[in-house]
Parts: structure tokens; C-alpha cells; sequence
């Protein structure tokens, strides 16, 4: 593994970075309209509670608790995410979900939701002020729901190439799903379109839909995932009689760490660490 893992204690990986990270940090998250006052901890166990089910593997919740962790640091140190009066907020469209014991109970019981916190607490403790970093500081340390074969690349979604999400190998269970659209929604959808059958699909350097071609019109590969409602760029389309059906496997952006691989992972017997070294290489846990 070209992957130097280490574990340090917290402040020692604090003495290294910018703005160290103190083993009682707190912040405040903006939520229902107010503020609330949590232990970084705390916030971290309601977003991994949200982000995993408890039934993952105990590594892989682990190394979600991690990405979370990171994932927070890096945006405050980075201001990558503004509030006003606030560290972060409860919106997972900007920052990322904050889910209780009473959100779950609602929704699945009490015993799940008992069963949930317990577990996660457990995986939160057990890396209790651990973050990845990248030459000593907090990495972005993004992560989707599943990315069967491989990730994506950051650049290949965003802006900028950065050198921990680069893509790699996930194995998991291949699970797609399709998206069947008429010719004439697809014509409400793209209003230059001039109607012509042709489909063009070019890879990107990941192996996604770089390009998708359809008559007169190019689209990337993210523009056709949020045009047409699918779940990944890991997608492939053609026409169906007057039907336009397009797969996609996987579900989310792609980049960083796919959760079912790393459950994946997990139940092949790989530790936290190890999940986390391959979904960002050349990072270390410390
Ligand atoms: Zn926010």
C-alpha cells in the first residue's frame, strides 16, 4: 500500500496544521431556525447517524465517522461553508445532515433508533478526534452513497483536481437504476434539441459519461445526470422505440468515499484505516 497510515494522538496532528483542533472543540450549528451548541463529537455522531445505516460494518461506520470529522475541519479552516453566527448547518444540500435519536425513532422505531446511536456513538468514540490529512492538513474528505467498479474524480465534477480524490477501485454490488423518458419529454427537457436519434456517449478519464451526445446536442456527463434525473454519470442510454432509457449505476457524485464500498470493505475484513487509505490515497489518519 503506497499509503503511510499513522495514528497519532490529537494533539500531535494538531500541532501540525493551521488552526490546531482542540480534543474539546465545540461549534455551532444553525438548525430550525436558531443555533445549537454541540461538542464536535456530538455533531458527528448526528451526521454519521443520517449518513449510515447501524447494520454497515463496524469499520465502515468508523471510517464515516472519520469523513465526517475531517470533512467538517476542512470546511471551517478552509471557509469553504459561511454562516452567519453559526460553524455549520443541519442542510445536507450545504453542509450535511444532522439526524437524532427522536429523527430515527420516527421514522424506522425506537429499537432502531436505540440500536443506531449506540453503535455509532461506539464507532464515533472509538476514533474520537481522528481526522485525515493530507501534508498536515484537513482533507475534503467528500463520500456518496455507491460507486460500483470505481470512483470519479474530483475535476471530472468540480473545479479542481486534487491529488486524495483521484479515482479508484470499489468493490460492491452492482446496483442501477433506470430513468425512461418519452421523446417528447425529452424535447421539453432540452428545447434546442432538433429531435435527431443519434446517441454519442464518450468516456471520461474515470470510465463515466464524459459526454453524451443526443441529435444536435452535447451534454457532460453531469449535466445529463441532473437534466434527466439519474442517480449517477456512471450512465448509458439509448432509445427504446419512442422511449429514451438511460442506467445508471451507483448513486451520488462519486468522488471520495463510496459508503457501500466501504461497507464492502468491511466485510472483507479491512479495518477503518485501510477503508480510508484507498478511497483517499496518499492521506493519513492521525
Ligand atoms: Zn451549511
Amino acid at each position: 500500500m503506497k499509503c503511510a497510515i499513522r495514528i497519532l494522538a490529537l494533539f500531535a496532528a494538531a500541532a501540525m496544521l493551521c488552526h490546531p483542533i482542540s480534543a474539546a472543540e465545540t461549534l455551532t450549528m444553525a438548525c430550525g431556525g436558531g443555533t445549537l451548541e454541540l461538542t464536535l463529537e456530538e455533531y458527528v455522531t448526528g451526521v454519521v447517524l443520517g449518513e449510515v445505516p447501524y447494520t454497515f460494518g463496524e469499520e465502515a461506520i468508523k471510517a464515516q465517522a472519520v469523513a465526517a470529522r475531517t470533512y467538517y475541519l476542512y470546511c471551517k479552516q478552509t471557509g469553504a461553508r459561511q454562516h452567519e453566527g453559526a460553524d455549520v448547518c443541519d442542510s445536507p444540500a450545504h453542509c450535511c445532515g444532522f439526524t437524532t435519536e427522536a429523527d430515527l425513532a420516527a421514522r424506522f422505531g425506537e429499537d432502531y433508533a436505540r440500536r443506531s446511536v449506540e453503535i455509532v456513538r461506539a464507532a464515533v468514540e472509538a476514533t474520537a478526534g481522528e481526522v485525515l490529512t493530507y501534508e498536515g492538513e484537513p482533507i475534503c474528505a467528500v463520500w456518496h452513497a455507491s460507486s460500483p467498479g470505481a470512483t470519479e474524480a474530483s475535476e471530472n465534477v468540480w473545479q479542481g483536481a486534487l491529488p486524495y480524490l483521484v479515482s479508484v477501485t470499489s468493490e460492491e454490488a452492482v446496483d442501477l437504476t433506470e430513468v425512461t423518458l418519452t421523446s417528447a419529454e425529452v424535447a421539453s427537457l432540452l428545447p434546442d434539441w432538433d429531435g435527431g436519434r443519434s446517441l454519442e456517449w464518450a468516456s471520461n478519464s474515470s470510465g463515466r459519461c464524459g459526454t453524451l451526445g443526443i441529435g444536435n446536442l452535447t451534454l457532460t456527463g453531469t449535466e445529463a445526470r441532473a437534466l434527466f434525473g439519474l442517480r449517477s454519470t456512471a450512465l448509458t442510454a439509448r432509445w427504446d422505440g419512442d422511449m429514451l432509457r438511460l442506467t445508471a449505476a451507483g448513486y451520488g457524485h462519486g468522488v471520495g468515499m463510496s459508503q457501500r464500498g466501504a461497507d464492502a470493505m468491511a466485510s472483507r475484513g479491512c479495518g477503518y484505516r485501510e477503508i480510508l487509505a484507498h478511497y483517499y490515497p496518499g492521506c493519513e489518519v492521525g
